[in-house]
């Protein structure tokens, strides 16, 4: 995607909702660039569902603000939801209606559609094939292809999906990203998604909004969130030499942790300080065979910011 100057697709200040005495969400903040396909991350009760219920005007907020492409919710909810596309409670198509028969039924009746285009999203979902049989006789993963289908229907410039692979097999789970992927860059909406699966969001988005406990703890493009911090290396040493340099390492400035592996230690380090702890252990004449730098995984982050892993940041 492109980062874009204008405005964001979604913005949200201080967004607060109560159920009885439960505080769903407690002062929310994030932004959504235009054009980005952004994952909304957070573990169980987090307050991700409740966040774009009210974002779609299915519940009204206690108190705060929200714009959608670049206007003021709920104020223009009418011309905003026009704009937008949603899977976010379960899909309720017909079951004895064809995939086909349920789009074109529900699909056109607030706004015409035609039939081209119904077949085009249904070749989009990869459902051409299933595109007469009954609603009902759908696996879980055609049934939520189908709701895609739907919530894409129209065009949207925004795309609104809650946990799009939930149920679903792993091979449903590739099936569904990849689907996702071809719709961002043929349809170019904006795509905004929960999900408390972290691989998923780490693979398929570009920014990422973390919240837990109803507060949104970071938020970013993926990217940098990852390089924030620490780097992970893997250190390789000559045979012989592991006990003495399982020894030094945890001591060595920039050495945030450190764990043995088979042909030496993975390490997590302060940004920069590879150098001087290759430095360090050869001055010690330890001989560094490989100093291998391994991706960052959104999962430590992740653990490290909500209460799945300790105290947030
Ligand atoms: P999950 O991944 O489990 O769906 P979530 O991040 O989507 O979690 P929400 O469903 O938004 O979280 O729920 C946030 C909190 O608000 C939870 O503690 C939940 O029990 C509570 N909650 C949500 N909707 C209601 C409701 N209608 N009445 C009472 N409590 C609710």
């Amino acid at each position: 995607m492109t980062r874009s100057e204008g405005n964001p697709a979604l913005a949200v200040r201080d967004l607060r909702k109560r159920f009885g005495r439960k505080e769903a969400l407690a002062g929310l903040h994030f932004t959504v660039p235009d054009g980005a396909v952004a994952g909304f991350l957070g573990p169980n009760g987090a307050g991700k569902t409740t966040t774009l219920r009210l974002l779609l005007g299915l519940v009204p907020a206690d108190s705060g603000d929200m714009e959608m492409l670049g206007v003021s919710m709920p104020a223009h909810r009418a011309s905003v939801l026009e704009q937008t596309g949603a899977l976010v409670e379960k899909p309720s198509f017909l079951d004895h209606f064809s995939g086909f028969d349920n789009l074109w039924w529900f699909g056109s009746l607030n706004r015409p559609v035609t039939r081209e285009r119904v077949m085009e999203v249904l070749a989009r979902t990869g459902l051409t094939d299933a595109a007469h049989q009954a609603f009902g006789h759908y696996s879980t993963g055609m049934k939520q292809r189908l709701g895609v289908a739907y919530a894409i229907l129209h065009r949207p410039r925004l795309l609104i999906l809650d946990e799009p692979t939930n149920g679903m097999d792993p091979q449903g789970r590739v099936q569904m990203r990849d689907l996702l992927r071809e719709i961002h860059a043929a349809e170019g909406a904006t795509i905004f998604l929960s999900s408390h699966l972290l691989d998923e969001v780490q693979r398929l988005c570009d920014y990422v909004v973390i919240v837990d406990h109803g507060r949104t703890v970071r938020e970013g493009y993926v990217a940098d969130i990852l390089q924030r911090g620490r780097e992970t290396w893997e250190v390789r040493v000559a045979e012989g030499q592991a006990d003495r340099a399982g020894a030094l390492l945890p001591g060595l400035p920039g050495v945030l942790a450190c764990r043995a592996v088979p042909r030496g230690f993975e390490v997590a380090l302060e940004p920069g300080a590879s150098g001087g702890v290759n430095q360090a252990l050869v001055g010690a004449g330890v001989t560094v065979t490989a100093l291998i730098p391994k991706e960052a995984s959104l999962e430590e982050t992740f653990l490290a910011l909500t209460d799945n892993g300790g105290d947030p940041a």
